[in-house]
């Protein structure tokens, strides 16, 4: 009978509520990592499998460059140990979130881990894409060095860009941006360390293969230049040696001035685009009536993902992927 009594105690100690943060503790020590934006946040989970908590603070669908964080932003922020996010100015806002939220998490910053390009100065400006391409074409050269190539430009005397901040949309960079994440996550969680490892470096094996698909199906398009609605496509560009025309809108957000969209209206003309390209995460008029003006058909190009038809890195590529081929055929 005391036997009994004693079983039921611990028994009943064991469900107090008191007790289950204590005796709970390793079953709740999944770390929670926050991710600033969709594309990134699926890698993340990727990597992360069954052993993180993942969660996204951009939903799909908003402007990747702006964020008002709501208070249950804040609270999945502050109880995270690791942040992820893509640093080079495009989403300063997690930086200032994780900063006043959790000070003293981890944050990777994924875009400071590869080699960067620097914005064009002028998105119109069709001249320096031309050269810069002559001499890409020059060389034939299939291991183009992306970081030599930033470093010569800054090694230049003129004026250039701030780094473009879009690094995500070449699956090449991608992949050097989940082995990092991998990394991270094994230093949050040493525990799952192994599991980070493998799952990042089958996710790697996945994005090279992405990118040897993207690779042949690009160079199978008959025309290589496009004429993209914001900044964001040039590193994807870069990668496949195609060219960005023009960006309609330069700076997201902000309407072009007129003479500007003639510019733009004028490079579209003359070089016979065949099509021009809005984004999911802004507004499409611009684009529509640019598109309407110069008589030629509008498609979509998602930058960032996290519709049915985007709901992951891979699928968002090989979504643009067929939007290129069904316009640049
Ligand atoms: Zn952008």
């Amino acid at each position: 009978m005391r036997k009994l009594v004693l079983v039921f105690v611990a028994l009943a100690l064991a469900l107090l509520p008191g007790c289950s943060k204590g005796c709970g503790k390793k079953a709740s020590a999944r770390p929670s990592v926050v991710v600033s934006i969709y594309p990134i946040f699926d890698l993340v989970r990727e990597v992360a499998g069954p052993d993180a908590d993942v969660s996204l603070l951009l939903q799909p669908g908003k402007n990747e460059h702006t964020f008002d964080p709501t208070p249950k932003d804040i609270e999945r922020a502050a109880a995270a140990s690791l942040g992820v996010m893509v640093g080079l100015g495009l989403d300063p806002w997690m930086e200032k979130l994780m900063k006043d939220a959790a000070p003293k998490a981890r944050l990777l910053q994924v875009g400071q881990r590869v080699p960067t390009i620097n914005i064009k100065e002028d998105p119109v400006g069709d001249e320096e894409v031309d050269k810069a391409l002559e001499a890409a074409d020059a060389g034939h050269d299939d291991d183009h060095d992306h970081g030599d190539a930033a470093k010569g430009h800054d090694d230049h005397d003129h004026k250039v860009g701030a780094p473009d901040p879009h690094v995500w949309l070449d699956p090449q960079r991608a992949r050097i941006m989940v082995n990092a994440i991998g990394e991270e996550l094994s230093k949050a969680d040493s525990a799952h360390a192994l599991g980070y490892r493998q799952r990042a470096a089958a996710l790697e094996g996945r994005l090279d293969a992405l990118d040897k698909e993207i690779e042949g199906r690009t160079k199978a398009l008959s025309r290589k230049g496009f004429v993209t609605f914001h900044g964001s496509f040039g590193y994807f560009a870069d990668r496949y040696k195609l060219r960005i025309l023009a960006v309609i809108e330069p700076f997201p957000g902000s309407s072009p001035s007129s003479e500007y969209v003639q510019r733009v209206l004028k490079v579209v003309k003359d070089k016979q685009v065949p099509a021009l390209f809005s984004e999911p995460q802004l507004d499409p008029r611009p684009a529509k009536i640019l598109a309407d003006e110069a008589k030629v058909p509008l498609g979509v190009l998602d930058p960032v993902g996290g519709g049915p038809e985007t709901d992951s890195y891979e699928k968002m590529i090989r979504y643009d992927m067929a939007q290129l081929e069904k316009y640049l055929k």
